[in-house]
Order: structure tokens, then C-alpha cells, then sequence
């Protein structure tokens, strides 16, 4: 298939890549011309636009930070419904609140452009192994369609309702993550004040019930004092406030949401926006005066 890429950071470089290795062919654009050109020496085509890249497809993908870029990269000047043709289809795979979601996917439907919202779990370590968890909103026909392009970048692709669902589901997820990261926090800093290695406090519950994909992911990152992203503390604060603010609509209560948003918003704070989100533990650390290693 003819795909058009916009979006390359630590998510869209690898999903690219694994939709090349497939077989398909890449129309790609970023607006850091350096992303553009790692993808166009691996083979992919560099265009100038959003729209350039779409007008030469038959899929766009976008993988943006949050609802407002996706609404410039496909709604504004120059963005992909400037290039779509009638009967493409667009996909975007960026974690975005389920209503911008909605907006972008009625402007596409007034083009006679399809439309799914289709966010991943799984972090770079998966986008690169091609085994992300993609949860999708739209219509059934539209999403058999794309399963064989979800099928190079994720290990499961699930249609959780229409569009917005997908966004809904990313939600509830990034929720899951974030409390269990604090939670982690906590307790990795406990038992390093209390004079225990963390990494055999590790070793001895992981294998128990508070053992995690989180847990075995991020606890070693910790230990090692490896906070390169992955995924950014700036990226899950945003998460966190479309989930508290869909909440809100929906007058849902979500009081640990709101505290780990708060701890986010702190680190910012400090300058690590940029930092993994397993350094949510250099929060508890500074209250506790102590750092796990
Ligand atoms: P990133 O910041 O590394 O990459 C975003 C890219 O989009 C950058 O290259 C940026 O230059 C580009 N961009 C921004 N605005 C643009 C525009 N208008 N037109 C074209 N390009 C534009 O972010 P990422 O980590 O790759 O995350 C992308 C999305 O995936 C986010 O919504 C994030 O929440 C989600 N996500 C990330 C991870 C992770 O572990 N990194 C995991 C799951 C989901």
C-alpha cells in the first residue's frame, strides 16, 4: 500500500520502519526535517506537507503529541485533508482526547475521507519490535480494512466502539500506568530508607501480585537511574488531564488520576518534562530525602 507517515518522533520513526519492512510504501513528514531524513535513508519518500504526503496515499498515519497538533497536522494549512483524496482513509494513532478525536473524524467524513482514532500502548520497546497494543475506534468495515497495516506494528488490534472509543480505551489505560508507576515510586523508595537493596526487593515481588508489565519495565530503569524517554513525563501529564477532563464531563471522580497529574505537573516544574515517566519516583525521592539505586 501507498502510506503517508506524518508524525516521526520516538513512536512514528519505528512504526514507519516496521510498515517498510512489510512491504509497503512510505510518504513521510515531520516538521523536524532531521526525523524526515533518518525515515528517507531508510527508503521512505520525504515530502514538504502533511498534505503532499497524504495526496500520495491511499492511508494516512498520524503519531502526534496531542489534540491540538493533530487538528493542525490534519485540519489546518497545509495538513492532510488539504491532500486526501475521497475514499482514503485516515488513521491516527496519537493519544488525543476522545472529543478532538470525534472533530477530527466528522471533518473527515465531510470530505468523504475515512476516519479511525487508533492510540498504542507499549512504548518504544514495543513500536520497534512491531508488538504495540493499538486500541480502536471507528467503523467495523473501515477497521477490517486497516487490520493488515495494524498487523505490522502491534500484536493485537481491538475495536473498542466508535470513534472516540479508541481514545476512551487509551485513557483507561494510561490511568492504569501511571497509578502503578507512583505506586512503585513509593514503594522502591521505602525500602531503600530502609536499608535494602531495591533491585533484591525487586527480584523477590515481581513474581507475586504486585507483579507488572510496569513493574518489569520500569523498576529496572530506576535502579539503574536510566530516565531516557520512552515516554515523556510531559506526554503522560497530558494524558492524565484529557482523562480528568473527559471525567469531569461525565462527572466521574478520578482522586488518584489527580494526584499523580499533580506529581507531573511538579517535575515539569523542575525540567523533567522530558524524562521518562518512571522518573515519577524522583518525586516521592525528594520528599523522602533519598535516591533508589
Ligand atoms: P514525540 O514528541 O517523540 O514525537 C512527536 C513528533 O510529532 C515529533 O517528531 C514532532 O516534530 C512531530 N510533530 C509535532 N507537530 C507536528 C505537526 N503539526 N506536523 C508534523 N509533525 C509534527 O512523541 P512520541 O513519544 O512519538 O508520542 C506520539 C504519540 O504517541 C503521543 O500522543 C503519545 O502520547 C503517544 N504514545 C507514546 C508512547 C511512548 O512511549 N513514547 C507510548 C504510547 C503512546
Amino acid at each position: 500500500m501507498k502510506i503517508g507517515f506524518v508524525g516521526l518522533g520516538i513512536m512514528g520513526k519505528p512504526m514507519a520502519r516496521n510498515l517498510m519492512k512489510a512491504g509497503h510504501e512510505l510518504f513521510v513528514y515531520d516538521i523536524a526535517p532531521d526525523s524526515v531524513a533518518a525515515l528517507t535513508a531508510d527508503g521512505a519518500v520525504g515530502c514538504a506537507s502533511a498534505s503532499e504526503a497524504a495526496g500520495k496515499a491511499e492511508v494516512t498515519i498520524t503519531m502526534l503529541p496531542d489534540g491540538p497538533d493533530v487538528q493542525a497536522a490534519v485540519l489546518g494549512t497545509g495538513g492532510v485533508l488539504e491532500g486526501a483524496r475521497s475514499g482514503s482513509t485516515v488513521v491516527d494513532m496519537s493519544s488525543i482526547s476522545p472529543l478532538v478525536a470525534q472533530k477530527v473524524g466528522a471533518a473527515c467524513t465531510a470530505r468523504g475521507v475515512e476516519f479511525l482514532d487508533a492510540p498504542v500502548s507499549g512504548g518504544e520497546p514495543k513500536a520497534i519490535d512491531g508488538t504495540l497494543a493499538i486500541m480502536v475506534g471507528g467503523k467495523k468495515e473501515v477497521f477490517d480494512a486497516i487490520v493488515p497495516l495494524f498487523q505490522c506494528m502491534g500484536s493485537s488490534a481491538t475495536l473498542t466502539g466508535p470513534v472516540g472509543a479508541g481514545n476512551v480505551t487509551k485513557l483507561a489505560n494510561q490511568i492504569m500506568v501511571a497509578c502503578n508507576i507512583a505506586a512503585m515510586g513509593e514503594a522502591l523508595v521505602l525500602a531503600t530508607k530502609a536499608g535494602l537493596n531495591p533491585d533484591v526487593v525487586f527480584q523477590a515481588v515481581k513474581g507475586g501480585l504486585a507483579g507488572s508489565t510496569v513493574l518489569n519495565a520500569k523498576a529496572p530503569m530506576v535502579i539503574s537511574r536510566n530516565f531516557r524517554p520512552g515516554f515523556r513525563i510531559r506526554l503522560h501529564q497530558k494524558d492524565l488531564r484529557n482523562a480528568l477532563l473527559a471525567a469531569e464531563s461525565m462527572k466521574v471522580s478520578l482522586p488518584f488520576t489527580a494526584m499523580v497529574q499533580q506529581m507531573l505537573i511538579s517535575l515539569m516544574n523542575d525540567g523533567k518534562g522530558d524524562l521518562d515517566h518512571s522518573a515519577i519516583v524522583q518525586f516521592v525521592e525528594d520528599m523522602a530525602g533519598v535516591e533508589v539505586h
